[in-house]
């Protein structure tokens, strides 16, 4: 199978060389050790930031390369074509830095975008509450300004953060802004680390903070509310909601390349696996999955590439996800059934492939979610 690509210049191409080459003897020998808890996610993403792979699209001043958008892509379908886990935490830990860069105060961008491009410190972006999950308007989370210590405070809670248990940087969202916060400061806390399905490796955290101080040049956004506001209607939910077309994007690039590796396994292994004197291959009822799975691969190729040419089309961007994450699951869950007994073990990559890629049904927006904002689209234009 192809990468998702094509058509790519002369440099994108001698960046995607570089990083499949640092991906095949960086990241690909320890992802097994990963997924059964034996090597830590932060040993093999670590060096990343040392060879200038964190911060791609960050210009040169903090560090990072001035790469493209597409150069970014490049590295998400390299990276996840090897595994999931390692990706979502790399690019959870380079969010909060692209949040900084765009709203953070210039005294602040240094301090916080330097160690997260670099990997020395770990980021991790926080919306999601015990409350407020798809509807982020539950969010409780609240900033107060304390006038007489010209600082504010943050006390709420934020659970599935990706990294949220190890991270040192944190942009945190509440009801009426949002902050960059230091894990080192009081009232930070780590309630759980919680256990996965898949995405072995990968920190997901239950934290929580109790009157924790932030200075004020720490503001990426803030507006005093009163407590009826509603919180749809702040800078920061704009803000944010701003991020999300372009975030379901990238994870529909993430679906894809996952979805490859299982598919080229599948392939590889009908064509070997012999059965009744013949390759199961030659089975129609192996043969047309394969072309089952071919079709929506490059179905969903095809409905991304558009999206990707349409950055600010949260609608194409919600199609895309929603077509994409469900058969990527769907291609890796056929995946194993071709293997048969031994797709079912961890001796080949598919399960692991399908227990990691079904969060992408869930996470940056549920199927559900993504058919609410596509229906919303539909309808808005025939009532024009
Ligand atoms: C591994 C992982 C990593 C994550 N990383 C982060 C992170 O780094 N930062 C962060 O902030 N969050 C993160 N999340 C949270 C993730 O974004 C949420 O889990 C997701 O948005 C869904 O919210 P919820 O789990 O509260 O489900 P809920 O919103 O409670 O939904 C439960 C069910 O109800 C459905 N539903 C809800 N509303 C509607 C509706 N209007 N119509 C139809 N159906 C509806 C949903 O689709 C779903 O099926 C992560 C989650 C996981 C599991």
């Amino acid at each position: 199978m192809e990468s998702m690509f094509s058509n790519l210049s002369d440099e994108d191409l001698a960046f995607k060389a570089e990083v499949d080459e640092f991906m095949l003897s960086e990241v690909a020998p320890y992802v097994n050790d990963i997924d059964q808890g034996k090597k830590e996610i932060w040993d093999v993403i670590r060096p990343m930031g040392q060879n200038g792979l964190l911060g791609i699209t960050f210009p040169k001043k903090f560090g990072g390369r001035s790469g493209s958008f597409t150069q970014e892509l490049l590295m998400t379908e390299a990276v996840c074509y090897h595994s999931l886990p390692v990706d979502m935490s790399r690019s959870a830990s380079i969010y909060p830095a692209m949040m900084i860069r765009m709203f953070g105060k210039s005294k602040v961008l240094r301090k916080y975008i330097d160690p997260l491009i670099k990997g020395e410190k770990i980021g991790c972006f926080c919306f999601t509450e015990p409350d407020a999950g798809s509807d982020l308007s539950r969010m409780k989370s609240i900033f107060m300004k304390d006038k007489a210590n010209d600082e504010f405070t943050l006390t709420g809670e934020k659970r599935f953060i990706t990294n949220g248990s190890v991270a040192d940087t944190l942009v945190v969202y509440g009801r009426n802004g949002a902050f960059i916060v230091q894990n080192d400061w009081d009232g930070f806390e780590v309630i759980e680390e919680y256990q996965m399905m898949g995405l072995h490796g990968l920190h997901l955290g239950h934290i929580k903070f109790t009157n924790v101080r932030i200075p004020k040049e720490n503001a990426l956004f803030y507006k005093e509310i009163k407590p009826s506001t509603e919180v749809r209607k702040t800078s920061a939910i704009s803000s944010m909601q701003a991020m999300l077309g372009p975030e379901r994007i990238v994870v529909s690039v993430e679906a894809l390349a996952v979805a490859r590796r299982a598919l080229e396994v599948a392939i590889q292994y009908s064509t070997e696996r012999v059965q009744f004197k013949r390759p199961i291959s030659e089975f129609e009822g192996i043969n047309f999955k394969v072309a089952e799975m071919v079709s929506n691969y490059e179905a969903g190729k095809a409905l991304l590439e558009k999206s990707i040419g349409k950055m600010e089309d949260g609608f194409l961007a919600a199609m895309a996800k929603l077509f994409v994450c469900t058969n990527a699951f769907k291609i890796c869950d056929e995946a194993i059934q071709i293997l048969g007994g031994i797709g079912y073990t961890n001796k080949y990559p598919v399960e692991r492939c399908a227990r990691d890629v079904r969060l992408l049904r869930i996470g940056a927006g549920t199927d559900e979610i993504m058919k609410y904002i596509i229906q919303k689209g539909v309808y808005k234009s025939i009532n024009k």
